[in-house]
Formats: structure tokens, sequence, C-alpha cells
């Protein structure tokens, strides 16, 4: 391709994005393709010859789009938001234009020392002290199995210089609630620790890790001549945004001496605004942190900036530094590549400069307050309404709910397939999606406000749909 031919195209795929988004409200939600449906468009085997861009990109809409779940449609409830915004759809251009390695400071200094700057900004910006370094990661999942591979070296001395796991030492016990997210557990197993040294304690009926649980399962470990290593305290369950008791878990933390990591990955964004961080009271106990600015803050998929207090622990744990990759400046700057597993890295920190530039952290707030208030409407909705129910303390902009009409009380079978009936008949719908959850053995409905685009029109959209889904049902 040569230049002229690039910024044709170019040109017409910013507005075919541009279109897409401002057209978006209007595409069914969810995609209705059925398996195989996308593959069978495509060729089996590879073009031998090129010179077919200009055509694939006309075969987009046709082809591609069927198979497309719209994560950024005003009516998207299901999972946790994901925005992608405009600033950062153009800052991923410029990162793929520029074609950057920013694996180590040498490799493009604006990529280290703009990340520098971002995340520092971004530190100032949830209120942590000056006492945490950031570092953006693709993802939470790899970022807490960095923080528990460094709670595993710390533990055992750095075994991994030396015989690893195979020292015969007595096993690290990792401590968690059964809200967990499924990475934690992830990355116990890739950690090496074992599923049979995973505790993932009971939680209370907020859904929020009970000290007393940790405190005994920490004394029985002992007792059994195991060795606790590390406690992960969730900011905001994946389940119902539960809070994990922050303060008291980092107590237990500092007395038996355990890394403590802070699962922030949605709650995160919310700590931009003053009056949330009452949430996360204690954090700065923690050894490591993350949260995803992928999800609801609006820096498009990937970013996730894991904070840490011991970088050079970090560093310790992470780095292998062959000849190859040394260079003249390594003491006196910062090598990312050994702050993290992979050793390449894109040029990330130019989506959150790009977003910040836009929105200003004042228009970022407006838009969470915005969104905490949609979910406390939508939840005062639901307290009022007959025969439906609120699964969980609205902590965040997440509404956790479920339909128990009379007849099917305390039927929990029943109330599972009906709740599911709900669920498929607005999702098919095509005009709002949300996900169908397990809530300790209870079917629920997870209503996850906070796409950039969702108002409060299409909030009271979806709840006059899932009013009218069992209306149609009886
Ligand atoms: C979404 C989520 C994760 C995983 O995030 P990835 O960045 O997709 O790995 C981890 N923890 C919690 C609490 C989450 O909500």
């Amino acid at each position: 391709m040569d230049a002229a031919t690039f910024r044709l195209l170019g040109h017409q795929l910013v507005d075919w994005i541009a279109d897409y988004r401002e057209q978006v409200e209007t595409r069914s939600v969810m995609s209705m393709a059925k398996p195989g449906e996308v593959r069978a468009r495509f060729p089996p085997t590879p073009p031998a010859t090129g010179g077919h861009l200009a055509e694939a990109l006309r075969t987009l809409e046709r082809d591609l789009m069927p198979g497309i779940t719209h994560w950024n449609h005003p009516s998207f409830f299901a999972y946790f938001p994901s925005n992608t915004s405009y600033a950062s759809i153009l800052a991923d251009i410029v990162a793929s234009g520029l074609g950057v390695q920013g694996m180590s400071w040498q490799t493009s200094p604006a990529a280290t020392e703009l990340e520098e700057v971002v995340m520092d900004w971004l530190r100032q910006m949830v209120g942590l002290s000056t006492a945490w370094t950031g570092v953006i990661h693709d993802t939470a999942s790899t970022a807490t199995l960095c923080a528990l591979l460094c709670a595993r070296e710390r533990a055992s001395s750095y075994a991994q210089n030396a015989k690893g796991l195979q020292s015969g030492e007595a096993p690290l016990v990792i401590y968690a609630s059964d809200q967990a997210h499924s990475s934690v557990e992830k990355a116990a197993l890739l950690a090496g620790l074992g599923r049979a040294h995973l505790r993932l304690l009971d939680s209370d009926d907020r859904h929020a890790l009970r000290v007393d649980r940790l405190k005994s399962a920490i004394e029985a470990d002992r007792g059994a001549g195991l060795r606790p290593c590390a406690v992960v305290a969730t900011i905001g369950t994946t389940g119902t945004t539960a809070m994990d008791p922050l303060e008291d878990i980092a107590a237990v933390a500092k007395q038996h001496r355990l890394w403590l990591h802070v699962d922030a990955a949605m709650a995160g964004t919310a700590m931009v605004l003053p009056e949330c961080r009452q949430m996360w009271e204690g954090v700065e106990a923690a050894d490591s942190l993350v949260f995803n600015p992928h999800k609801w803050m609006g820096v498009g998929f990937d970013f996730s900036a894991y904070f840490v207090r011991d970088p050079e622990h970090l560093i310790r744990v992470m780095s292998t530094n062959p000849s190859y990759l040394r260079t003249a400046q390594d003491g006196e700057v910062k090598n990312f590549r050994d702050w993290h597993i992979q050793l390449g890295r894109r040029f990330r920190a130019l989506k959150l400069w790009f977003f910040l530039m836009d929105v200003g952290v004042e228009g970022l707030q407006a838009r969470i307050r915005r969104d905490l208030q949609n979910a406390r409407w939508l939840a005062d909705r639901v307290k009022d309404a007959k025969d439906w129910v609120l699964m969980a303390p609205v902590s965040l902009q997440t509404v956790c709910i479920r339909h128990v009409p009379d007849e099917l009380q305390g039927d929990e079978e029943a109330l599972t397939c009906h709740n599911l009936e709900i669920a498929r008949r607005i999702n098919e719908s095509g005009k709002a999606y949300l996900t169908p959850s397990m809530l300790k053995g209870r079917q629920m409905l997870r209503v996850s406000i906070g796409a950039e685009c969702t108002e409060r029109r299409h909030v009271e959209a979806v709840w006059s749909e899932l009013l009218s889904s069992v209306t149609h049902q009886h």
C-alpha cells in the first residue's frame, strides 16, 4: 500500500467509525449471529494475491457487523462497561501509526516518559499518595498474576532464583473471598501455588469478605504448618460490586506479614470522585493495586493500571536482563519491560493522555456521577416495584435484581428459569443487553450502567422492558 491509498482508506474508515458510533443506537445490542455464521462468510484459504483491501472495507458491514455485539451502545448493560472514547480511538491510531515498541526506555523514550506522566496523573486522580508508582498492564488478570508472583517471591526469599517451588518448603497459601474474580484463582494456579492452597472464604450478606473467616483460616493454616502468603481484597466485585473491608483486611495482612493486593478493576474509576474514596479506605496499606481504565473510565481496551509501593521488588521478580537488552541509560531510567510479564509493549499511555486532554478530570467526574445517579434511580424503582427484589447493595453503577412472583416464592429452580427467560427475551429483542448471573446459588440479572452514551432515558427504557417482559410471561 502506498501513502496515497492509506490516506484515502484511512479517511473512509474514520468516517465509517463515526457513522457507526452515531447510529449505534439503531442496532441490536447483542449480536444475533449463530455459531459459525461469520466464519462461513470468509474463504477457508488466504488470498493468494493482494490489492483487495478496499473490497474488504466494503464488506465490513455485510460480513462482520452481524457478528458484533455493541459494547458502546447506550443500552449495553451487560458485564461491566468497556468504554472506548473517540479520543482513545484516535490515540490508538497514533500508537499504531508510530508502531513503537516501548520495551526499554531507549527504544522510544517518549513511550516510557509519557507513561510515567499519565500514570502519575492517574495516581493523583484516584487520591493515592506519592508512595505509589504505576505501570500500564494489558489486563487486570496479568497484573494480579504479577502481584501473586511478587507475593510468592517475597514470602519464599526469592525461591525462583534457587529451586523454585521444588525446594520442599511448606506450601504458601493465598486468601480471597468467594466473590473474588476468576482471575485471582487463575493467578494463584499459574503462580504454581495449587488450588489446594487457595482459600476462597465465605462472604457476608453484603457479599464482602468476612474478616473473621480470614483470621481463622490463617490461624488454621499456620497450625497445619502452611505459610500464609497473600490476601487479595476486591473493591467492587464483579458479581455485585461488593466492597471488601480493606482497613480490617490490611490490619490482618500486616499482623501476619501477608502481601495485600487490591483488585479494584471496576471500582477504581469511581475513586476519581472524592466522595467514593471511603470505599477503599485502607488502600495505602496495600502492596499492590490494579484497576482498569479500560472499563468504565473510557480509555479503550486494553489499559490496566497496576500500582505498586515497591517497584524494586517488582523489577527483581520480573527482570531477566540479558545482555542484548542492556543499555547505557539503565541506571537512570525506567525499562518497563522489567515491570511485567511480556517484553514488547504498545504505546498505551497515548490513550490516557488523549482521553484526559479531551474530557478533563471534571468531565470524567461528571459522567461517573451521572452513572451513579442512574443506578440509584433504577434501584429505587426496583425497591418500589411489586415482586422485584434487589439482590445486593447498589454501591456503584451495577444493579443486581430479580423478579420473584408470588407463585414462585421459594422455588429456586423455577425462579432461575423465570429470570433466565426475562434475560433471554430482553437480549434477543436487541433493545438492551444485560447479564444473567448466579449469586450464591440464586439466579439474578445484572444491569450494569455506565456506557459512555447511556443517559437516563436508556435506563428508563430497560426498566420498562423488564416490567413488560414479566407481564408478557403471565
Ligand atoms: C473485569 C475484572 C477483572 C478482570 O479484568 P481483565 O482486565 O479483563 O483481566 C478482574 N477483577 C475484577 C473485580 C473485574 O471486575
